[in-house]
Order: C-alpha cells, then structure tokens, then sequence
C-alpha cells in the first residue's frame, strides 16, 4: 500500500530499461500477436505494447488482492452504471513510471508511443461526469490505499459516437472492442445467475409476514465478470474493475432447434445478451424503459451475490458483512441493491428481516448526483412488480418498516409521511429509488457543499428532518495523473522545476507555486506552456475535424454535455451578440477570441440537438464574414470524449461554467480547466462556489444570479420579455436567431427555441444575459492585460489541489467507509 503516509521511504523506483522493454515487445508482437516486426500493423504494436505493460502490473495485482486477502480488512465496493474510462495505455505506463523507457523503446523500434496511443479505443461506459468521477474515483482509490472493486457492466457498444452531418449530430455505434481488450480477463467461474419475473411463494407459515419466501424466476441469464486491473500512481496498489457481461444460460435451445423451430431456440439467447448490449444515452433524464430496469437489476445482483459470496468464503458469517464491506452506490442506478441484499439475506441465509434491514444499512451508503425532477429514478409498480416480484414485496415489508417508525414520532406530518414513503401515490403509483436509497443507506452524500445543502432543503427535506445525521458532503475531484501529468507534461515539467516533485504525490503541494504568480520570468513561461498546448490542439483541430484556428486568440472553451440547464444557448447568443457588437464597432480593441463547443445530446432530446444544429449554423455564417476574421471564430468540436478532453483542456483559456444557478450538482470539467490554468467564467452553481473560495474572488469571473435569486426570481412573475425588450443588444440577437439570419434555408428552424426564452425562460437565459456579456467584456480586458491573465491563470492552478479526486476519496474513507488508510 501507500508507503508515504506511514513515513516510510518508497521502495526504489522500479528500474525499466529502454533496451529490455523493446525486447520484450518483440517477444510479445512474435509470440503473443503472431507478427514479425517487418509485417506488423499498428494495432500490433499497440497490443505487443500494452502486453508488456499488463504483465508488470499483474504482478502488482495479484500482490495487492494478496494483502487484501491477508489483512482481512474492510473493502469497499463501488457500484456504477457508468465508468466513463477512456484510453487506458497511458494511465498505466505513466502510473507505472515507465513512460520516459516506453517511448524510448517504441522509438529504437521506430514507432512513436504518442502514435500508437492514439489507435487505443477510447471506452466510454459512460454519459458524462458521472461516469467520469467513477472512473477518476477508480483511479484515486488505487492511488491511496482503498482496497476497493469496481462493478459496473460491460457494454458492448458504450456511448454513441457522435457526427455532425451538415450541422447536425449523428449517432453512429461505437465497437470500443472490435480489435479485442487486452485489458480485460474474463472470469467465468465467478459467473452468477440473474432471475426476472415468475412468482414468489411462502415457504413455510409465514404468510403475511416479510418472512422466508420461495421465488421462481421465470426468465434467468448468467451474469459472466470480466476484470480490468487499476493501476494507482507508482503502481503501489492494483485493484479491479469488474464489468458483468449477459449470457444464455442455454446458448441454443437444442431441442427447439433440432425440431426446426430456430426462432424461438434463438429468442432467448439474443433476448439475454441484449440485456448488456447498449448503455442508454441519456443524460440528466431517464427513459423508464424496463430494459434500463433490466440493467440496473442485473449488475446490481451479480455484484451483491459476488460481495456476499467473497465475504463468506473470507469470514465464514454473513451476519458481519457491515464490517468488513461498505457499498456505495454512485445515483440511484443500483439502489434496488438495497431490496436485494436484505432477500439474499433473508431468503438465502435464514436472517430475520429486521436484522437484515439493520446489516443491509449499516453497508450500503448513497451519492445523489441531481436534483433535476426529471432525473430522479421511480418505476411504475406493475413493471418493477412483473419484472422483480420478490424485491417489490420486500419494499413494501421495508416502506412498512420505516413508515411505522417514523409515525411514532408525534410531530410528523401526514404530508411528510408521504414524501418519505418509498411509493410515489400520486398519480400512477411508482417505486421511488432516491428514497429507497436514502433509507437503505446509514451515509448519504451530495457532490459539492451547494448542492448538500440544496438536497436538504428539497428533495430529501422530510427524511432530512427524520435522519438529521445521514446526509454528509463530498465534493467532487478529478484524478491530477490523467488531467495534468498526462495530458499536460509540458505544464508538470514547469511546475517541477518551480517547486519540486511532492506535488506529484500530494496535490495540495500545487499551492507553492503561489508565491510565483507576481514572478514575471514564471508568467511567461507559464503563458509560453499555454501557448505550446493552444498550438498543439491547433494542429489537432486541423487533423482532426478540419479547421483552423489561430493559437493566438482566446480559446473560449465550453465542453460538456448538451443541456438546457448547462445553458450553451446563453453563451451561443452572447456569441451573436459579439458579432453583431464587432460589425457595429470594428474601430474597437476586441480581444480576438476562438468559442468551442463540445458535447453530445441524448438522442431524444429535441432542443439539446437543436443547440448542436444552431452552434454549428452560427458557426457557419460567422466564420465566413470577412467582417470578424481575425476576430471571432465558432467551432463544434465532434464526438467529445475523454480522448477530445485530453486535448481541450489542456488548451484553454476561458473555462465556460454558466449553468443556472441551483441546477449543476458539481461539475467536474471546472476542475480540469482550473489546474491547466484557465480562468473560469461561471455562475454560483455547484463548485464554482468552492473554485471561488480557493482561488480567490480576484481570479475568478462570477455573474448571474445565485441560486436563492433563480428560486426568487421564478416564484415571484418573472417575465422574460420585459428583460429582451430592456435590452437592445439581447433583442437583436435573439431576433437574429429566430428570424432565420443562421439558417436561411429553413428560417423557421429556431422559432421554438427562442419562443421558449421568450415565453418562460425556465433557464433564466434572458434574465442573466447581460450580467454575462458585462463579465465576458470584462475578460476582454483582463485578456489584454497579459500579467494580470498570468497571474490568475497561475493562481488557478496554485489552488485547484483541494479538487484532486484523492482528496474525496480519503474523505469518503473516513467519514463514508470507515477504512483505515
Ligand atoms: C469531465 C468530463 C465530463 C463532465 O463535464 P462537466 O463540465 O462537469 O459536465 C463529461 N464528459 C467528459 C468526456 C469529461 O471528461
């Protein structure tokens, strides 16, 4: 484990000659991908590569699930829908130290390690932060000393690849493992069956009670592990991502399908491996479909009966899971966990109920990740009845539970009581999964300190109020190896040299080089990194997608998924409004800026495509006018992913953060911008409020209304059109967009787009339009002011080591887990 926090000397850094690596490539590329070096293709030396980097770390692996076995202590289990991993090559050969010896041995080989990185498929599990923070979490908890497993599932094809034809995004199936894995071990000998449907009986006389039932599923499938090791900084501690694959039991029907009958012997077999075939592309919403249920069922069993499996065959009684096992489930997706735990444990090992209720609380705890209505998780009670029967009488016997409870404390309110009850009755009665959580877990947490709080003042208020003590914050972090070391060597060599390595090892070291930020020799080179990485993504963007933008101007950067609460429509028609302003007044200084977006719209949501269609049409008419050339520039950048990421960030200036306020749980792409120093234009949402405490209110760009004035503001008869008709310049632009000016081809395109501003403005786009364009001129001015941008771009990155991902995780240890680090 982490030999630095006992004090002990690290053991010697792991000597990797250049000269033996590129033998063993060889050998691999000979032995294991059957090519000599004359014939081998690209791919091959990707694989030959990254076989000679897996075998380093299995030895590390197999050590670290040793000292787990012989120190007996607690694990801890991180249950996700989503790992949003992305390339995995150079997260291992850097967290293993080898990468100075790698690219010296690819070279004597004459290939080129940053070339066939590149050819790794970037395998995206996952939406958006969400997924991300569990991969960062991963990562981190290997880095520090968490002995933890990761369960999610294995999908086939992970989150669409995204085109833009003709301005609009096109979703094509991305084959993450068309070339195979060699990063994944499958295990079919811990395979588990999953049971859906059929009926539930009483198994002795215990009818009317919770008791021991007998259910007899009536479809079941085979939940089959495959095992991605986790390679933590130095490689002191591998740990393991486990990813469920859906299997047939009976591949065929053998004697349907030697009676003719090919369909039906085939029905079944396809209707299981569907069950992990896609991830669902929504974002911040749910689809409801019993599919999803499906999913979320399935892994979320596999993983229990695994943990409670490992946890018998270590310690012999089920009864002292809670000890040695905490369960945090990332969102609501794995809450049914909860039921499913308490009827292994009563169905299978003879516990009574109130003691499994008791042992299934006291391990599992719960990160809410939204407040947003349309994203909390609830199921129609026929399907989560039809598909879970068991599980559903189990909900009823823990609502029964809990209700009785809490109606023996007088104050309670009827009304309290039924927001607290885990079935929604009123409309179409629904299964509730944020309050089966909540009650099934002894620790709740919210993602940033705003969003704690705004979790206690709604949507948890009256379980709040009844378990004062549950919910708990955890502010969200990224992982420093991937989101500086890697992508951004240039600027970690920098900081080296100023203040030494220990921030390697601990991020809040990244402080010392506060007292360089007034040092012009070390603004300038700090500017001169920013301006090699804007010249690199430059060249990338031409490669790429085929544009070209000069290094000079400001790279105004927001990328992240399309949503209309991440509000890219404020900023896209403040990028009209700036081009109406240029044309009006070219004598003006303007400070040259280059926008870019990125990001994906769930495929259902109509206006988030829209968004993509209009940044790209925006793009299109300014980007041809001589008028602003020079001056302003529009850039889509497609499929944003991890990969994209690792050249966005990086590059940036200006760190787009306008989400209205109330409505961001954290965000996690603020982080990444902020320690690549770019200075963060953002509402008071999520943690922009605690970027803000950090680096000071000096070296941060706050406008808008916080989140008390937006709950204000709409309560009290808000009307959007008598802000755009006090304001020229928002008026303009808005006509502009909906009068056709961007789409002349269809000029009604955006009508019911800028209605919606016009008619409710639910976003508040309107009423913090000017706030925002008076900050964005303010950052013109920083931006000309070449020592003044120095300073606080270098004091962003001085004060971002609060928001690296070890920091979270050695909170949750503490506070959540209860794991000694
Ligand atoms: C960090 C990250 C996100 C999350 O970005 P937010 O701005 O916090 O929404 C989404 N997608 C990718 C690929 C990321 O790397």
């Amino acid at each position: 484990m982490n030999q630095q926090q006992d004090g002990l000397p690290r053991p010697e850094p792991r000597k990797f000659d250049a000269e033996i690596l590129s033998k063993e490539i060889v050998e691999r590329l000979t032995y294991r991908v059957g090519k000599d070096a004359a014939n081998a293709h690209k791919h091959d030396w990707l694989h030959a590569v990254i076989l000679v980097i897996r075998d380093r770390i299995i030895d590390a692996w197999i050590r670290t699930k040793k000292e787990f076995h012989d120190d007996k202590g607690k694990r801890v289990y991180y249950l996700s829908l989503e790992f949003l991993i992305g390339r995995l090559m150079r997260d291992a050969v850097s967290n293993m130290e080898m990468l100075d010896q790698m690219q010296e041995a690819l070279a004597s080989l004459g290939a080129d390690l940053d070339v066939v990185a590149e050819l790794e498929p970037d395998a995206a599990l996952g939406n958006g932060g969400l997924g991300r923070l569990a991969a960062c979490f991963m990562e981190s908890m290997a880095t520090v000393g968490v002995p933890a497993y990761g369960y999610g599932i294995r999908y086939v094809n992970g989150m669409f690849r995204q085109e833009i034809s003709d301005g609009w995004q096109v979703e094509l199936p991305e084959t993450w493992l068309a070339h195979g894995n060699p990063w994944e071990f499958e295990r079919r000998e811990c395979s588990y069956e999953i049971g859906f449907a059929g009926k539930v009986e009483a198994a002795e006389q215990t009818l009317g009670t919770p008791g021991k039932m007998t259910w007899s599923p009536q479809e079941r499938v085979v939940a089959t592990p495959y095992d991605t090791p986790i390679v933590g900084w130095r490689g002191n501690q591998v740990n393991t991502l486990r990813l469920w694959s859906a299997q047939p039991i009976d591949p065929i029907l053998l004697d349907k399908f030697n009676a003719g009958e090919h369909q039906g012997a085939l029905r079944e077999s396809n209707r299981a491996s569907s069950l992990t075939r896609v991830l669902y592309p929504a974002d911040s919403s749910i689809a409801g479909q019993s599919l999803r249920l499906r999913q979320e069922y399935f892994f979320t069993s596999a993983s229990i009966q695994d943990i409670v499996r490992r946890h018998i065959q270590d310690f012999g009684d089920i009864k002292t899971l809670h000890e040695r096992a905490s369960i945090q489930l990332n969102d609501t997706h794995p809450a049914v966990g909860v039921a499913e735990l308490v009827r292994l444990l009563v169905d299978e090992h003879d516990v009574e109920f109130e003691e499994a209720w008791d042992i299934a609380r006291k391990t599992f705890s719960y990160t809410n990740h939204t407040l947003l209505p349309e994203a909390l998780e609830s199921w129609p009670v026929p399907l989560f009845e039809r598909l879970l029967p068991r599980h559903m009488q189990l909900v009823y016997a823990i609502n029964a539970h809990i209700l009785k409870q809490v109606r023996k404390s007088e104050k309670i309110s009827e009304e309290a009581v039924s927001a607290i009850s885990l079935i929604d009755e009123s409309g179409e009665r629904r299964v509730r999964m944020g309050n089966l959580a909540f009650v099934g877990s002894h620790k709740v947490n919210g993602v940033s300190a705003l969003h704690t709080d705004l979790m206690k003042q709604t949507v948890f208020k009256d379980l709040h109020s009844l378990y004062p003590e549950r919910i708990n914050n955890k502010t969200n972090g990224v992982t420093f190896r991937r989101w500086l070391m890697q992508c951004n060597s240039e600027l970690t060599h920098l900081i080296e040299d100023a203040i030494g390595p220990a921030f390697k090892d601990d991020a809040e070291r990244l402080a010392d080089l506060n007292k360089f930020a007034d040092d012009a020799a070390f603004q300038e080179q700090f500017l001169a990194v920013k301006f090699k990485k804007k010249e690199q993504l430059t060249t990338h963007l031409r490669d790429y997608c085929g544009v070209r933008i000069d290094p000079n101007a400001m790279f105004d950067i927001q990328i992240k998924r399309i949503h209309e609460y991440k509000r890219q429509l404020l900023n896209i028609v403040h990028a009209v409004a700036l081009y109406d302003q240029i044309r009006s007044h070219p004598e003006k200084d303007w400070a040259p800026r280059v926008k870019i977006f990125g990001g994906k719209a769930a495929s259902s949501y109509h206006n988030a495509k829209l968004t993509i269609k209009l940044a790209n049409d925006v793009a299109q008419v300014i980007n041809q006018d001589p008028a602003v050339q020079g001056l302003l520039k529009v850039v889509f950048v497609p499929n944003y992913n991890v990969s994209q990421a690792e050249w966005l960030f990086p590059a940036a200036d200006l760190s787009e953060q306008i989400s209205t306020a109330g409505m961001e749980a954290s965000g996690t792409g603020n982080m990444k911008f902020q320690v690549n120093g770019a200075i963060t234009i953002g509402t008071l949402d999520g943690a922009n409020v605690e970027i803000k405490e950090h680096v000071g209110d000096d070296n941060i760009v706050i406008f808008g209304m916080d989140a008390d004035e937006v709950t204000a503001r709409r309560a009290g008869g808000y009307n959007p059109r008598d802000v755009i008709e006090g304001s020229p310049e928002l008026k303009q632009a808005l006509t502009a967009i909906q009068t056709g000016t961007f789409s002349p081809d269809d000029p009604f395109r955006y009508q019911g787009l800028i209605d919606g501003i016009v008619e409710h403005d639910w976003f508040m786009v309107a009423a913090d339009f000017g706030s925002y364009a008076n900050a964005q001129r303010h950052v013109d001015e920083i931006w000309k002011d070449k020592k003044t941008w120095a300073r606080m771009a270098i004091k962003n990155t001085a004060n971002a080591g609060f928001f690296s991902s070890d920091r979270t995780i050695r909170q949750y240890a503490e506070d959540i887990w209860k794991v000694g680090l």
